[in-house]
């Protein structure tokens, strides 16, 4: 008999597949001593060839998924790693008889602390360059293996502690059976990503990893929240028919592709997608949605060293306005602060930082990076119906303080001549419990709203939406939720501002019914949810919901709402 584990649920299917462990280890040195300098030289050399030819390969790779500015950053590295100071600094350290591993990390380490000392931030930044530099060269020196997760065979289950969301983005080509996080919470960004990229997936799996090896089998289930590693013939084939039926159910969905999104007595709601990368868009398309109704724009800023600059971010955004053919594409600005960091941004440690400098908050430490992307959206609003929403607004002063700095942006613009959206709609997300209490005031100034129910779960409830502890405590069925959204809605509607909602709930088929029982008229879900969402706003009419909406008010727990909307499932 296999060992079954429970996790939560993370990301819907079934995979199976032979068990990747991750660790992410610090890459030591050794201090081995060399006699033959000549064949050490040699080594390094090797090293260098060997490195800049897979570095080619995979910069091959990211331009169809990324682009080619992303591939770009990735090839800089190559000129980096034959930089003649550098071949010279290792070169003397070998002749010194140290081993060409030492030899690298002493003249990186040289390079590293003058870059550190430079007055001039982009020169500072250089320092993260020439550390990836490092480590990469000492894998291949130490033959270490680096991990290069879209090297992973697609029949793998990868099982880690947790991951940066910049190591799943290169899964998004590769995708893989199935993925285990021992301690990621369920509303953790990388497993925001692992369900855009409809990879089954589990979290909080506790101790999975130290009871497996690599190369053996697991099963994962990330719709029952179960692992069962080393699973018995008996138990595989079971699991491959459980696979099979739940791929049948996914067919049945495809009769919603190209839809209209309308409750049963045919009241039309707007469903947008939720998307951070071109493949999500063009997935997106593919379902068919009435456009692009949150577009995280962190995936230009992660996985690379230094920030985007405004001419890599205008071709982006506006290659983005082609894919979506006219409709809308709501841009939401760098959310960047609680589990997500910048290579390229220095970074002080906050010892709570989901409460710290997160999204708008940021922007008035690191005006120019603001400005950078306001000017590069505002260009590409001259090309489509573009919107700007702004992330973790906690009142009036935040989004007026925006709209100046959007003001000066556009005369800049203006002054060079460039073409760009003189009335650009900007949005604010309503995603702070302090947002969700004025949301009268946020809507008398802006466009639209965007109720963000992953982060307003996380703040209203006062649960760490990352910490598998409190996770139990996670959940969008609360009262203290359902007061919020009622709230939002009854006094921002008054105003006439449209809001939308986004979020893990707004796809939930179970919640769904409510949000459209409490007055929901647009909904944003990832695009892997598009037909499901299409599917659960069918099975409904208005006054069912409305009916729905009444009485989970009146209930006074968790455990009741969640009760009432599973008798009420359809
Ligand atoms: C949200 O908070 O609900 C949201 C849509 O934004 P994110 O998950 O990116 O924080
Ligand atoms: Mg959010």
């Amino acid at each position: 008999m296999g060992t079954l584990l429970h996790g939560i649920a993370a990301s819907p299917g079934i995979g199976m597949g032979r068990v990747f462990l991750y660790h992410a280890a610090r890459v030591s040195t050794g201090d081995r001593l060399v006699r033959d300098q000549a064949e050490e030289w040699e080594r390094y050399r090797c090293a260098v060839e060997r490195f800049c030819g897979e570095l080619r390969e995979k910069a091959a790779r990211v331009v169809s998924v990324a682009g080619q500015a992303q591939a770009d950053i990735l090839l800089s590295q190559i000129a980096m790693a034959r930089d003649p100071s550098l071949e010279e600094a290792v070169k003397a350290q070998i002749a010194s008889r140290q081993s060409a591993e030492t030899a690298l990390d002493a003249a990186c380490a040289q390079f590293i602390s003058s870059l550190l000392e430079s007055e001039n931030e982009v020169i500072r930044l250089r320092a993260v360059d020439v550390q990836d530099l490092r480590d990469r060269l000492l894998r291949i020196l130490l033959d270490l293996p680096e991990t290069d997760f879209s090297a992973l065979s697609p029949d793998t289950v990868l099982i880690a502690d947790a991951l940066p969301p910049s190591a799943m983005t290169a899964l998004a080509s590769h995708p893989i059976a199935a993925i285990v996080f021992c301690k990621d919470g369920k509303a953790s960004h990388s497993v925001i990503l692992a369900r855009a990229m409809e990879i089954p997936t589990v979290v909080g799996a506790g101790d999975a990893a130290s009871q497996v090896r690599d190369g053996e089998w697991a099963v994962v289930d990330g719709t029952a929240g179960t692992v069962l590693l080393s699973p018995t013939e008996e138990q595989l084939r079971e699991s491959e028919r459980k696979r099979k039926a739940y791929l049948r159910g996914r067919e049945q969905l495809n009769t919603y592709i190209h839809r209209p999104a309308v409750t049963a007595d045919r009241f039309p709601i707007r469903l947008t997608a939720g998307v951070g990368s071109e493949g999500e868009i063009r997935q997106a398309w593919k379902y068919g949605c009435d456009g692009i109704g949150l577009l995280r724009s962190e995936f230009l800023y992660l996985d690379r060293p230094t920030l985007p600059g405004e001419e890599e971010q205008f071709h982006v955004y506006s290659a983005f306005t082609r894919i979506v053919e006219g409709k809308p594409l709501v841009i939401r600005t760098l959310d960047i602060g609680g589990d997500k960091r910048l290579p390229g941004l220095s970074w002080e440690q906050e010892k709570n930082p989901f409460l710290g400098c997160r999204g708008v908050r940021l922007y008035r430490e690191q005006e120019e990076m603001f400005r950078t992307q306001l000017k590069a959206i505002l260009r590409a609003g001259a090309y489509g119906d573009v919107r700007l929403l702004i992330p973790m607004v906690t009142g009036l002063e935040e989004l007026r303080w925006v709209k100046a700095v959007l003001a000066e942006c556009k005369e800049e613009l203006q002054s060079r001549g460039e073409a760009f959206s003189l009335e650009m709609p900007l949005g604010a997300m309503v995603e702070t419990a302090a947002a969700a209490l004025t949301v009268d005031l946020l809507a008398g100034e802006a466009d639209f709203l965007s109720i963000g129910m992953n982060d307003l779960t996380q703040y209203i409830l006062a649960v760490d939406r990352d910490n598998v502890k409190v996770s139990h405590l996670y959940s969008h069925y609360d009262p203290a939720l359902l007061r919020s959204i009622r709230q939002i809605f009854s006094c921002g509607k008054k105003t006439g501002v449209p809001i939308s909602v986004c979020g893990q709930a707004a796809a939930d088929p179970l919640f769904l019914p409510l949000l459209l029982g409490l007055g929901a008229e647009e909904l944003n879900v990832q695009p892997s949810f598009l037909l499901s969402a299409r599917r659960a706003l069918a099975q409904w009419t208005r006054e069912e919901a409305a009916s729905l909406a009444e009485q989970a008010l009146k209930l006074k727990t968790e455990a009741e709402v969640c009760a009432l909307l599973e008798e009420n499932r359809r």
